[in-house]
């Protein structure tokens, strides 16, 4: 596959040395090099007027059709994947990840329009045995902000705009300043299906995503990011009483059982630990092994981390990119040293590599004191801590030790005695010898600090929408 190369007209700019602004603009970094390769308008947010003044205008045509909606959406889904060619090379440039995975993301975007297009929520009748109808129509919100991370800057989007646009609303979707380049292509190639105003991107540096998320005109801010902004959404939406949807941060735990057959899971396991660079929400952020199982599980899991290929997401081959951005870099090194010098042992990695970018060795961790904050927060990278147990209800207890609750796996043999297992962990989602898999039609929800509301499935669409109920006797001049 050829590298992406810059869109005509924008030279690259290697000279610049780190994000910036040039003059309405911000700069884009390529995390394989760390250097400016393109750049973003830095939009005001006094411009958020006039965008959520025509999401609003164009909200009273979109709502109005649903057939014409769902044709629309399903000729947008069809653009995204004939545009593919274009969109994962620039989605790799900006995000790191391996060009197969962008690929991946993209193919994702167009399936979630495609299924949102074809979802609908209909209308129900209620009766109580009296002499009345009652019948729940769904309807719309109004113009919906979407804000992103930088993440799964396509994916996470489109899981906010599928359902929400799919169900009649309008949306003004903001992403990552990191990421903002794949979005931005994402919306021209959306926009030949779509009416002006119905999803519109803005990109910017903060307050951008603050003053969007509080502004008056937005009936619903749904959210992916970190906890303390997510925190910060939920108090800007407070005073126009707008619905939020946060989908925050993880720190999901993977329990084996004593009958793991570690060969076999290891792979499966790793990736899921490493995928993206380890930069997943619902990725596995600690390990639990039975005490007799542990060296074993580590060394499987080291050997992995030591023979990954590491390195541009646009070369072949590469199985692994670099961090997003310096900032994350640094608090995965942060949270690893941090590690080391409680008294961890790196079997793999445990330091940067020595090369231009952001990238940091694979790094698997044993002996880590249980309190280490590579084991109590979300170190979001790739890094990963081993820990041994020795009963069930200890590893149990560990798993649920945390603030967070987005997900949680339990690896082993004996099916039943894992689902068993499952039950108990406090989380959204509980996978069994797996983790991190969703469909398009599950429900996806945090609890405790992970987030509050439900994406994904039915759950997705109503949370775009609200009941409207008539209500009218059974006969006349009753
Ligand atoms: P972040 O919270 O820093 O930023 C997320 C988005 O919010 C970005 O677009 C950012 O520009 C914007 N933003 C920043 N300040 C804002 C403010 N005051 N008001 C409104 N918007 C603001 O998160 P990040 O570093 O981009 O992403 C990493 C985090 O996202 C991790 O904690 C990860 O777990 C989480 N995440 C969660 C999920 C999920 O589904 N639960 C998925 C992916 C990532």
């Amino acid at each position: 596959m050829a590298p992406h190369r810059p869109r005509a007209g924008r030279a690259p700019r290697p000279s610049l040395p780190g994000p910036g602004l040039r003059g309405e603009h911000f700069t884009v970094l390529d995390p394989a090099t760390g250097q400016a390769f393109d750049e973003a308008p830095d939009q005001r947010p006094q411009e958020l007027d006039a965008v959520v003044g025509r999401a609003h205008e164009a909200w009273l045509g979109w709502r109005a059709d649903p057939v014409a909606r769902a044709t629309a959406l399903l000729t947008a889904a069809d653009a995204v994947e004939a545009a593919r060619a274009d969109l994962a090379p620039l989605l790799t440039r900006e995000q790191g990840k391996p060009l197969s995975e962008s690929y991946a993301e993209v193919a994702r975007t167009a399936a979630r329009l495609r299924y949102f297009a074809e979802s609908s929520p209909g209308s129900r009748t209620l009766t109580d045995g009296r002499p009345v109808h009652s019948e729940v129509r769904w309807r719309p919100l109004g113009p919906v902000a979407a804000i992103v991370p930088w993440n799964f800057p396509l994916q996470l989007a489109s899981a906010k705009f599928a359902p929400a646009l799919a169900a009649g609303n309008t949306v003004v979707l903001k992403p990552s300043p990191f990421t903002p380049l794949a979005t931005r292509l994402l919306g021209s190639v959306m926009s030949a299906a779509l009416p002006e105003g119905v999803l519109t991107i803005v990109t910017g540096r903060e307050p951008l995503g603050a003053r969007l998320a509080s502004h008056p005109g937005i009936r619903h801010v749904t959210f992916t990011g970190s906890v303390p902004t997510g925190r910060a959404v939920a108090a800007g939406a407070a005073p126009g009483l707008a619905r939020v949807t946060l989908e925050l941060g993880g720190n999901d735990a993977a329990i084996l059982l004593d009958d793991v057959d570690v060969e076999r899971i290891a792979d499966r396991l790793f990736w899921a630990a490493f995928r993206n660079c380890g930069q997943v929400c619902m990725a596995v952020k600690r390990v639990y092994a039975p005490a007799r199982l542990h060296s074993r599980v580590v060394e499987a899991l080291a050997e992995r981390a030591k023979t990954v290929v590491v390195g541009s997401g646009l070369d072949t081959g590469t199985e692994l990119g670099p961090v997003n951005n310096a900032a994350q870099l640094a608090r995965v090194e942060h949270c690893a040293a941090r590690a080391l010098a409680d008294g961890a042992r790196a079997v793999a990695g445990g330091h940067r590599l020595d090369r231009p970018g952001y990238f940091y060795a694979p790094t698997v961790l044993a002996d880590v004191p249980p309190g280490s904050p590579v084991v109590t927060e979300e170190q979001f990278g790739p890094v990963l801590p081993v820990l041994p147990y020795r009963s069930l209800d200890e590893a149990v207890e560990a798993a649920n030790a945390t603030r967070y609750g987005l997900g949680g796996s339990v690896w082993g043999t004996d099916l039943d005695r894992a689902e068993a297992v499952a039950e108990r962990l406090e989380c959204g989602t509980a996978w069994i010898n797996h983790h991190a898999e969703l469909s398009l039609a599950q429900p996806f929800a945090g609890i405790k600090e992970s987030g509050v509301g439900v994406a994904g499935g039915p759950w997705g669409l109503y949370g775009n929408l609200r009941p409207f109920v008539v209500h009218r006797p059974l006969e006349a001049g009753a």
